[in-house]
């Protein structure tokens, strides 16, 4: 999907030249003349990012801002102020009324390629939290683990690579005020240093002694752990070959010296911002990946884990040779459990009940919860015999402790039933292996349950 760029300005030739080259790199272009008619077109439309001029007749670029930023609707759009006055009370301003990051005209091609690139990125992403957030709402789910993105002020931790101590201060000093910020010279400490500790920002100066930012730029690029780190580099007015040489290695920003202290607290916080939010979806995404294989009652895993995985492990060692076996468990009476202390209770005990089960097994064994009170144990590389003594130390845990219920203060009775199966010559299939399992099943049910039953095939 392409990302929308509206430009606004009140001078045709000013939209033309920043049209012209944003179409250059595949954004599309809308644009508007004023700031009424830049207000009603996001009303409207979906735009990514706004180019806003700040001198404008009627209503300026700063109040724009503040009625995009003032409305539900509008306040996620990043807008970029497109100044000609280059003083620091406007950027002030700007920043005041919302403005996510600046440019001044005459606007150089770099910077501002840069910077909307920075900024619709930014944009998919709050795009796709919403998104999620509403989802969430519509499947009725909690929304307290959602975090309210647009308005909060993320606190981020920034590791800054410079050797000019009094600019090191400065950027300190600024930075401080919403960040934690770490201070390091030497570019070999600071990647133990990212080694070490987790970071949300790396800003490196490309004016070190006697060494090359860019160097750790790479190193930090190439390495699993921090591939994803955002990266701001800091560069002199006349080191335009290396800061393209930056951008290219994928460095995230820039900011020229002498630095703007606004200036850089917005590019800073935009980029502290998208970390959280890749952060937070990639968090979300390993949970989801996580629900679909395991239990959510027991942390066992699931039937359809068991399914999966099962065939594999069936393959595998019959093409080895190597043992297999398999423990259908049930617990006998739990119905009269739920009928008798309700439902909670119920499932106290299964949680319990799933607790031994691992406590007894292996970490190669794969215990999955296949239904209400029925599980599966499936052990490679385990003969009959072996098997058998695990479904035997694990019935008589069960039998043994009595399980606590701490709101009824009662210890209940609790049993259970074990058929076991093992792999040989005459099952050709694992429907058979498990039809084995839980006919066995059903032998120690019927002989009177709290036993273990081996398939007698
Ligand atoms: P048996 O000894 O023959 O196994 O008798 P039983 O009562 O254990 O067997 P039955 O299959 O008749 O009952 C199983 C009960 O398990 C029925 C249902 O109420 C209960 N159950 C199924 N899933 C859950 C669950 O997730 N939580 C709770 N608390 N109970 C469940
Ligand atoms: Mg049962
Ligand atoms: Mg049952």
């Amino acid at each position: 999907m392409t990302a929308r760029v509206l430009v606004v300005d009140d001078i045709k030739a000013n939209v033309k030249l920043l049209e012209a080259r944003l179409s250059a790199e595949y954004f599309e272009i809308i644009t508007a003349y004023s700031g009424p008619e830049a207000l009603s077109i996001c009303d409207e439309d979906r735009i990514d990012v706004i180019l806003l001029d700040v001198m404008m007749p009627g209503m300026d670029g700063f109040e724009v801002c503040e009625r995009l930023k003032a409305n539900p609707l509008t306040q996620h759009i990043p807008v970029v102020m497109v100044t000609a006055l280059d003083t620091p009370a406007d950027r002030l301003r700007g920043l005041e009324v919302g403005a996510d990051d600046f440019l001044t005209k005459p606007v150089d091609d770099v910077a501002l390629v840069t910077r909307v690139k920075n900024l619709t990125r930014l944009k998919m992403l709050t795009d796709e939290m919403s998104m999620r957030a509403e989802t969430g709402n519509q499947m009725g789910l909690s929304q307290e683990n959602i975090p309210i993105f647009a308005e909060k002020q993320w606190n981020g931790n920034i590791l800054i690579v410079e050797d000019h101590p009094r600019s090191a201060e400065r950027m300190t000093k600024t930075l401080t005020a919403q960040h934690m910020v770490d201070i390091e010279p030497n570019p070999q400490e600071a990647l133990f240093k990212l080694a070490e500790q987790e970071f949300d920002l790396l800003i490196i100066s490309l004016d070190l002694n006697g060494v090359d930012g860019l160097r750790l730029a790479g190193q930090v690029r190439s390495l699993e752990r921090t591939r994803n780190l955002p990266i701001l580099i800091i560069v002199s007015p006349e080191d335009r070959a290396r800061l393209m040489r930056g951008l290219d290695m994928g460095v995230n920003d820039y900011m020229v010296r002498p630095i703007c202290p606004n200036e850089m607290m917005a590019r800073v916080n935009t980029q502290i911002r998208r970390k959280k939010y890749t952060d937070y979806l990639r968090n979300c995404l390993e949970t989801r990946v996580e629900l679909a294989i395991t239990d959510a009652l027991t942390g066992l895993h699931n039937r359809h884990y068991l399914e999966s995985h099962l065939k594999t492990l069936f393959d595998e060692a019959r093409s080895t040779r190597k043992n297999l076996s398999v423990l259908m468990t049930d617990i006998d009476y739990f119905k009269s459990v739920n009928d008798t202390y309700g439902h909670d209770v119920g499932d106290q005990v299964l949680k319990e009940f799933a607790r031994r089960i691992r406590t007894n097994i292996r970490g190669m064994d794969l215990a999955c919860r296949i239904g209400g009170e029925e599980f599966v144990i499936v052990m490679p590389d385990t003969n009959l015999t072996e098997c058998y003594n695990v479904a035997e130390r694990i019935r008589k845990s069960i039998e043994k402790e009595t399980f606590y219920i701490p709101q009824l203060e009662k210890f209940l009775e609790i049993t259970t039933s074990i058929g076991i199966t093992a792999l040989d010559k005459e099952v050709n299939s694992l429907e058979l292996l498990i039809k084995k399992a839980d006919q066995a099943l059903y032998c120690a049910k019927r002989d009177g349950r709290n036993r273990v039953a081996a398939d007698a095939a």
